[in-house]
């Protein structure tokens, strides 16, 4: 599987650098967003290292996508959101920041106003690795 030395999300899956962890398997790895547009809001990237939409092999863009849809239910189980987007966002002018293949899994609430390019603000460490953990106790 090919990982790529430099890059955030494979340092995530290496255990090199932290994350709240929400659900692996072999092809798959799912955790908390640190700067949570919405409470509850997660990322679920391929094990493989690919850029973007053009570089991420079939496999591993349909095993992120069941993921995603797994750990959609956990949100949904856990936070009962009003409603929910998965977002995949390509280079920089679509508000790509990291350059490995991720979804997020953004809960909504009416009224929440958020837009595409949200921007990055720190959440709140201890409430985002609570909510890992029950997250991943409903998945
Ligand atoms: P994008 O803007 O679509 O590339 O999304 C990248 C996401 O990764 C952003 O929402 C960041 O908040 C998130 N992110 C960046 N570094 C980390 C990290 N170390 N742990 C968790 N989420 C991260
Ligand atoms: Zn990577």
């Amino acid at each position: 599987m090919s990982t790529d030395a430099d890059c955030i999300f494979c340092k995530i899956i290496a255990g090199e650098i932290p994350s709240f962890k929400i659900y692996e398997d072999d092809d798959t790895f799912a955790f908390m967003d640190i700067n949570p547009a919405n409470e509850g809001h997660a990322l679920v990237i391929p094990k493989e290292h690919a850029a973007d939409v053009h570089a991420v092999s079939e496999a591993a863009i349909a095993a992120t996508v069941v993921s995603a849809k797994k750990v959609a239910a956990a949100i949904d189980k856990t936070l009962q959101p009003e409603g929910l987007n998965l977002l995949q966002c390509n280079g920089p002018a679509a508000a790509q920041s990291v350059m490995h293949f991720h979804m997020h899994v953004l809960p909504r609430k009416n009224g929440d106003d958020l837009r595409l390019n949200w921007g990055l603000e720190p959440g709140d460490m201890e409430a985002i690795g609570q909510l890992a953990q029950r997250i991943g106790a409903n998945l």
